[in-house]
Order: C-alpha cells, then sequence, then structure tokens
C-alpha cells in the first residue's frame, strides 16, 4: 500500500465509489479509497440496501441529485449486468390528505425538471396488477424511477476509477486522522500511515467513529430500518425478471415495497426509531452477518405485515430468514452533509447519503474539491449548516430520530418541531411571552410569528384563509403588517446571524469574495453578494464598516460564516461569530425616527445619519450599534447590543414608544413586508443556481478595476445578457396565498416556480415572485401556477409593488 496520496477516501460503499469515480473523471489520480471490509459488498448499508429510487422530493438539491444519479446509473453495467432498473414507480393515496400531497409532490417535481403523473386506482392497478384499487384513491406514478443494484454500481463506478489510475484496498481500517495546525496531514490504517492532506469521509454510518478520530461531530445518528421478503408469490409463478413492477410506496403506513423475482420486499418506518451509536456497531468479523445489520425485531413487524396485505393482498407470507433490521444514517434535517469541514482543513465529507443521492453527491463533491463550486446548489446539504447545538449527541439523537419517524408524514412548510424547546431565546423572550407570542422555530431559536395581544388591532379588512394556507397563519400577521407600516413596530432580529471580521487583512479578505466595494468610509453599510466562480449567489450580506480594520456582517447563517472562515485560513483576519453574545430589535415604521430620538442624544436625522450607514449610539444607558437600514421597506435602525443589554433595550423603547403607538411584530408581517417590497430572500429567491443579474441584484455587483470571486464570470454574463428574471406574479384571485416551490405555467409548459409568495396586507393582492424566461418576463405576461392540482392565473407586474421609489425608507 501506498505511504502518500493527494487524497483518501474513505468507505468504498455507493458513495465513496461514486465519488472516486467522479474524481478521475475530472482527473484526479493519486487518490487511495480505503474500506475496512471486502470489496464491493463490504458490508456496509449499500450492501443490503434494496435500492428503490423515488427522484420526488419537495427539496430541490435533493430532487437535483437523484435526478443527476439516475443519470448515472442508467447508463452503468457490469459486465454487461444493468445496474439500474427503470421501472417506475407509484406513491399510492389512501386518505383524502395524502391524496392533496400527491397533487403537492407532483408540482414539486414539475418545478424540479421531473416528470410524473396522477393516476385512477385502476390505472395504478395497470401498472401493478398486485395492487388492490379497492383500497387506493389514487397514485403519483413517475416512469423514470426504478431500482439500482448498489454493489454492483459500486464496483462498476470503482472500476472506472481503477481505469484511471486510483487504488482501492479492502481490508484496511482508518484508525486514526492525524492533524496538525488546523489541517489533515496523514491518514493512520491498519496497515500503516498514508501521508495526506486531503481526506474524504464517505464512512455511513461510521461517519460519527471517525469523525471523533479528527475531533470533529458528524451530525448523524445511525437508525435501524426494517427490509423483510416474502416467501414466493403464487401471483408471480413463472416470474423470470428479477424486476419489472414499478416500486411502490404506501406512506400513510410507513411502507414501501419492490418485486425481487417471484418474492416481494417490504420495508419499514411504521416504528418507534431504534437508535445505534456509530461507536456500538459491530466491527467486520469472520462471521456472515454484515456489520451493518442487527437482528430483526419481529414485534415492529406485526402491524406494517397487516398494511402490506391489505394492499397486495397477494402477499402470503414472509422468508423469516431475510429479515434485517439494517443501519443507515439520519441528521437532525434528514438532508447530507457535503462538503469540506470549516474547522479542519482539508477534511471532506459525503455522509448521510441514499443510494438514490449517491451517483449525484459523488458528482457534487468531486466537482467542488476540484473546481471550488459543486453544480448543484448544496447549501441545504452543507456539512456545515448547522449551529454549535445542532452537533450535541442529545440533539443529534433526538432530531435523528424524528426525521426516522417522519420520513414519510406529510410536512407543511410551517411544520414546527416539538422537542428541545425552546433551546436558544433572545433576551426577550420573556416580554414576548407575556405579549402572547406565536413562537416558530429558527435554527434554534424561539422567534414570534406574531403576538395574541395584537388581536385587539384587527379591523375587519384582513383576509380569510383555509387549507394549507392556514396552518401557521393569523390574520393577527395582516394587522402587524399595516401597523408597522402606519406607526412603528419592533421586530425581534436577533435570528439575524452575525460575525465581526476583525485583522489587518479584514478588507483584503471581504475585497476577495463581495462583489460590492467595500473599500468606503468609515460607517458605510454595503449590500454584497458572495458569488462562486461560475457567478452563482453563495449568499448576500451586509457589512458596515466599523474601523479601517473591522467589519460587521450580517450574514445568512453557519454556511456563510464557514464559508469566511475558509477563505480567512493563513490570513491577518478573525472572523469572530459574535451572534449569540448579542442582540437585535428591528425598530421601522414611520414613527422609528421620532421614537429612537426620544431616547437618543446623537442627532438621528437623515442629513445627519442617512440610509445605508452605521454607528454607535446610545440609547438611554445602552450602548448600541445603530444601522439604518430596513429590510421590510420602511425607515428605520437594526439595533444591536450585546445580550446583556437586551432586555433593558427592549423595556426603553417599549415605554418611550407608547406614545408613538408601537407594537411589537412578528416575522409573520416581516415576511409579508418583505415581499410586498420585493426584497429577495436567500435560499428562496437566490441562491447558486441564479447569478445577481438574473435575480434584480446587478446594482450590487461592482466588476470595474476589482478582482473578486466569480467576477469573469459575472462580466460574462452581463455580456451576454441573461436568459431569465425574478419577477414579480400578482394572483387574480387576492384571496388564495401560495406556500413557495408551485410551479408556474405558460402555454401548458412548466416554465418556472415560486420562490416567495405572500398576500401583501398593504396592496391588498397576494403576491408571488418565480424566475420566468425573458420572453415571459414583460409586465402584463399571464401565466398560470398549480396548486393542489388547480391552475390559477396570475399577471407579470412591475417590481416592487409597495413604494417602488423607496422614498419611505429615506423618510
Ligand atoms: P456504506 O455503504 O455503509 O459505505 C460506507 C463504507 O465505509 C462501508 O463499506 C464501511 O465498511 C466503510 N468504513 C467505515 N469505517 C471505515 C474505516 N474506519 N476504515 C475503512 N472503511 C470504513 N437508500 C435508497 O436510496 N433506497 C433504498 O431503497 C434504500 N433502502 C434501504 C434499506 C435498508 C434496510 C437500509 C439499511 C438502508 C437503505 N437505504 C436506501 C439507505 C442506503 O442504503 C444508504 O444510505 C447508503 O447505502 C449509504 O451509502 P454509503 O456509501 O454512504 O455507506
Amino acid at each position: 500500500m501506498q505511504t502518500d496520496a493527494e487524497l483518501v477516501i474513505i468507505g468504498a460503499g455507493i458513495v465513496g465509489c461514486s465519488a472516486a469515480a467522479a474524481l478521475a473523471r475530472r482527473g484526479w489520480r493519486d487518490v487511495v479509497v480505503l474500506e475496512q471490509g471486502p470489496l464491493f459488498a463490504t458490508g456496509g448499508s449499500s450492501s443490503h440496501a434494496p435500492g428503490l429510487v423515488f427522484q420526488t422530493n419537495s427539496s430541490q438539491t435533493i430532487c437535483q441529485l437523484a435526478q443527476a444519479s439516475v443519470a448515472v446509473y442508467r447508463d452503468l453495467d457490469l459486465d454487461g449486468q444493468p445496474c439500474f432498473a427503470s421501472v417506475g414507480s407509484l406513491e399510492i393515496a389512501t386518505t383524502p390528505e395524502r391524496w392533496a400531497d400527491l397533487h403537492r409532490r407532483q408540482e414539486y417535481a414539475q418545478s424540479w425538471g421531473l416528470v410524473g403523473a396522477l393516476l385512477t386506482p385502476a390505472q395504478a392497478a395497470a401498472q401493478l396488477p398486485l395492487l388492490d384499487p379497492a383500497a387506493i384513491l389514487g397514485a403519483y406514478f413517475v416512469a423514470t424511477d426504478g431500482t439500482c443494484r448498489a454493489v454492483r454500481a459500486a464496483e462498476a463506478l470503482a472500476r472506472q476509477a481503477i481505469a484511471a489510475g486510483v487504488c482501492f484496498h479492502g481490508g484496511v481500517e482508518v484508525t486514526d486522522i492525524v492533524r496538525a495546525r488546523g489541517a489533515v496531514c496523514a491518514v493512520e490504517t491498519s496497515h500503516g500511515r498514508i501521508a495526506t492532506r486531503r481526506v474524504l469521509l464517505c464512512a455511513g454510518i461510521w461517519g460519527p467513529r471517525i469523525g471523533r478520530m479528527a475531533g470533529l461531530p458528524v451530525a448523524l445518528t445511525p437508525v435501524q430500518h426494517q427490509y423483510v421478503k416474502t416467501l414466493p408469490l403464487a401471483a408471480l409463478a413463472g416470474e423470470v425478471r428479477e424486476i419489472g413492477h414499478p416500486i411502490l410506496r404506501h406512506q400513510d403506513a410507513r411502507l414501501y415495497f419492490r418485486q425481487h423475482g417471484a418474492c416481494y420486499g417490504i420495508g419499514s418506518y411504521a416504528h418507534e426509531p431504534i437508535l445505534t451509536r456509530a461507536a456500538d456497531i459491530r466491527r467486520h468479523d469472520a462471521s456472515a452477518v454484515m456489520p451493518s445489520v442487527m437482528p430483526f425485531t419481529p414485534e415492529h413487524f406485526a402491524e406494517p405485515w397487516l398494511a402490506a396485505r391489505a394492499l397486495l393482498p397477494a402477499l402470503e407470507s414472509i422468508d423469516a430468514s431475510t429479515a434485517i433490521n439494517g443501519l443507515f444514517s439520519f441528521t437532525p434535517d434528514g438532508l447530507p452533509l457535503v462538503g469540506e469541514s470549516a474547522q479542519l482543513s482539508g477534511f471532506w465529507v459525503a455522509e448521510a447519503v441514499w443510494v438514490t443521492q449517491g451517483a449525484g453527491v459523488g458528482e457534487q463533491v468531486a466537482e467542488w474539491m476540484t473546481s471550488g463550486s459543486p453544480t448543484i446548489d448544496m447549501r441545504e446539504c452543507n456539512v456545515n449548516r448547522f449551529d454549535a447545538y445542532a452537533y450535541t449527541e442529545a440533539y443529534i439523537a433526538t432530531r435523528g430520530a424524528q426525521q426516522y419517524r417522519e420520513v414519510y408524514d406529510i410536512i407543511h412548510p410551517l411544520q414546527q418541531v416539538a422537542q428541545l424547546r425552546p433551546l436558544r431565546t433572545s433576551p426577550f423572550y420573556c416580554r414576548q411571552q407575556s405579549l402572547g407570542a406565536h413562537c416558530f422555530e429558527a435554527r434554534g431559536w424561539e422567534r414570534p410569528y406574531w403576538y395574541e395581544t395584537n388581536r385587539a388591532l384587527l379591523d375587519g379588512s384582513e383576509p380569510t384563509r383555509s387549507g394549507w394556507a392556514a396552518q401557521g397563519w393569523s390574520p393577527i400577521i395582516h394587522a402587524e403588517h399595516r401597523v408597522a407600516r402606519e406607526r412603528v413596530a419592533m421586530f425581534d432580529m436577533t435570528t439575524l446571524a452575525r460575525c465581526e471580521i476583525v485583522g489587518t487583512d479584514a478588507l483584503a479578505l471581504l475585497q476577495s469574495l463581495a462583489t460590492n466595494q467595500i473599500d468606503r468610509p468609515l460607517g458605510s453599510l454595503i449590500y454584497t453578494m458572495l458569488c462562486d466562480d461560475r457567478g452563482g449567489v453563495l449568499s448576500d450580506i451586509t457589512v458596515t464598516r466599523l474601523a479601517d480594520d473591522r467589519f460587521w456582517v450580517a450574514h445568512n447563517g453557519p454556511n456563510d460564516l464557514a464559508y469566511l472562515q475558509i477563505a480567512a485560513r493563513g490570513a491577518q483576519v478573525q472572523v469572530r461569530d459574535v451572534t449569540g453574545g448579542t442582540c437585535c430589535i428591528g425598530l421601522w415604521g414611520p414613527q422609528a425616527a421620532a421614537l429612537l430620538q426620544s431616547r437618543c442624544d446623537d442627532d438621528l436625522a437623515q442629513t445627519n445619519f442617512p440610509y445605508l450607514t452605521g454607528r454607535k449610539i446610545a440609547v438611554g444607558a445602552i450602548p448600541v450599534l445603530a444601522l439604518r437600514v430596513s429590510y421590510v421597506g420602511e425607515a428605520g435602525w437594526e439595533l444591536y447590543s450585546s445580550a446583556e443589554y437586551g432586555l433593558a433595550l427592549w423595556d426603553l423603547l417599549w415605554e418611550a414608544g407608547q406614545q408613538y403607538g408601537v407594537i411589537a411584530a412578528g416575522r409573520g408581517a416581516f415576511e409579508s413586508m418583505r415581499v410586498e417590497k420585493g426584497y429577495r430572500f436567500y435560499g428562496n429567491d437566490i441562491h447558486t443556481g441564479y447569478d445577481p443579474y438574473a435575480a434584480g441584484l446587478g446594482f450590487a455587483v461592482k466588476p470595474k478595476d476589482r478582482a473578486f470571486r466569480g467576477r469573469d464570470a459575472l462580466v460574462q454574463i452581463k455580456a451576454a445578457g441573461t436568459t431569465q428574471q425574478l419577477c414579480c406574479l400578482m394572483l387574480d384571485d387576492p384571496t388564495l396565498v401560495l406556500l413557495g416551490k408551485e410551479p408556474v405555467f405558460s402555454s401548458s409548459q412548466c416554465v418556472g416556480y415560486v420562490t416567495s409568495a405572500t398576500y401583501g396586507a398593504s396592496v391588498g393582492r397576494s403576491i408571488a415572485y418565480a424566475y420566468l424566461p425573458l420572453a415571459l418576463a414583460a409586465q402584463g405576461t399571464p401565466v398560470e401556477i398549480a396548486y393542489f392540482g388547480v391552475q390559477y392565473r396570475a399577471t407579470v407586474v412591475a417590481e416592487p409593488v409597495f413604494d417602488p421609489a423607496g422614498a419611505r425608507m429615506r423618510g
């Protein structure tokens, strides 16, 4: 075995082999793949996965990764044996709620470029004759779904990598990750040391164990999952194909099915999660039992078996010798962990990945390691996306278990987590409680969405809602919106992530990443984007220059912090998270200036303290950093103080605000004011799939005489002209409020999807945003939006629909 390598990949399951092949395709040669088990039936999760591939997902990223995986698997064979069976899939509904949800799933799929169809029970039974049509209300069918033979695919991909020069070693266990000065420098193995500056962790359920060797938490928990095969079915006597039937999901009973020749396989999530610590997983030994397989627990399969037979009456009896509790990974949010750890240079991760996304993740991590950016927007899967609490064992176990329970649940976009709350609270929390705050969780924080005591503000003009749009909603949101526009409101902005960038290289760091000019006078507040090398938007942030070498940066969370910290490696600069130790009140509305001035000796007039500037002021006796900026379209400030002053600051403003009619307003009002004003929301309206020009943010790109990441691509995009544009749509029906991600149609063609949506209380209309091809971006263009199976009419309008001149911000 070699003693040094450019990259060591740990694990030769579907993910490790996919990554190795994808790296080899990109020219990587000096790569070693180490596998503790035998190659390629290694004994990991891939070795016993039945390999059902359902591509539909409410997450655009996960759906795109699945589509990319199918594109790889479909063309793979091993010695002439195909790796993928394109048999199609059926997801059936046995309840009206599920049937409605299947409409929504079909709509997501359309938004993400995947074709699916809704079938009647008879049509579904025609696809899968074992299905009892009387037991279902309908089905969602995707013709391009199917099954992947994971071990065969892994070996086929490994052969591609080996042909390009990559080395695979079975029976070699990684026993330690050697680090020096915050970077990987070697890997210890059962067969000696390999010096390397890069590791890619593809160890599946063993990930946390290796993370511990590297001093890093890997935020996943292995969970036991039941898979059982039947004895041969009389109904399939004489069947010679391994699989010809579509794969099947019965989510109302938490079951899935696939054909295995004359038998059927049944997977069940219908039991309380059984967690197993990575440290407790059996080691490889001489026994034939795979280390990732735990003893079957028949008591958990009794009810699922009844539900399975009710749906597929042809099932007769199970083959107890095949029944397993197999282990695979669950993360706190159910999504994979991909990317380079911000805490350890050279430590890359591709963990908690299903076979369904395996090849796609392999491609993306390879592209990321090669060119510096993935081609699919990976923010939801970024290994650095969690705040510190989410890396604790208690959180990983609790939330991982909940993800298992909910894996087939119908999840409303605003569905709230119940466990481990409250966890993070702002200093204003006790006051908010007494105002009847309805809090939603946001990155561990309790964030008020509306306040019950504001019910008194209702004037009867608020529209009503029904169905999904009524969940997580109150008419009070509209009243708070109205009062914030008419008087003044205090918004708790503590959840807004922020850091300080300090040091002699601070300006150079920001200048090298930001699309906007950061080198401006002290006190300037600059809105800028961070772009990748292709000109895609990695994030949008505001930067306030506090000193020559000190900047206050409001950003979009841990991914941004990690990105800045990785970029700062080796430079004379510190990127310090200050979110937890500080708090923030957004004081906005026509009376905000009068209110604040009543408790502040500094001259707050626009002439002295203009829009888009920041400075330290005293509010009463409280030192405050005041930034004159607004995300709701009203004049006012973000007022930051350190956390110990927070309660006093709230009380002081509250008391002073009484004569100005101040209210506390929640995130619901904030969000509807934002959309009405056309402010882009990172993750929804902008991400790496879009460039600033298409997003209407070209004003914050200043490429002249400056070099920064993404500059060349942006110059080219601008010169070539964009092909699409983020457009504002007004729905004909003012009472219908969309939730986001709905497909948009023109002439029956899906041309985009909804990125943000709200009811604009000031304009009295339902508003949505969507990227549309330029030909459809002109004002007055009619489009249709699908929502739970119904097409609704909307029209492209000039944006923003509220205060287009921005006069109120400068008032
Ligand atoms: P693995 O296949 O586990 O590979 C990790 C490898 O790392 C292992 O081979 C292991 O030996 C090696 N390794 C670990 N530690 C070390 C070390 N210290 N040194 C060297 N090597 C090491 N997904 C789907 O998409 N569709 C399905 O239908 C499906 N059904 C499933 C059914 C069951 C019963 C189970 C348990 C899982 C199922 N999954 C399914 C999930 C899927 O199997 C896994 O998510 C996927 O196989 C993980 O692939 P991987 O390469 O990350 O992990």
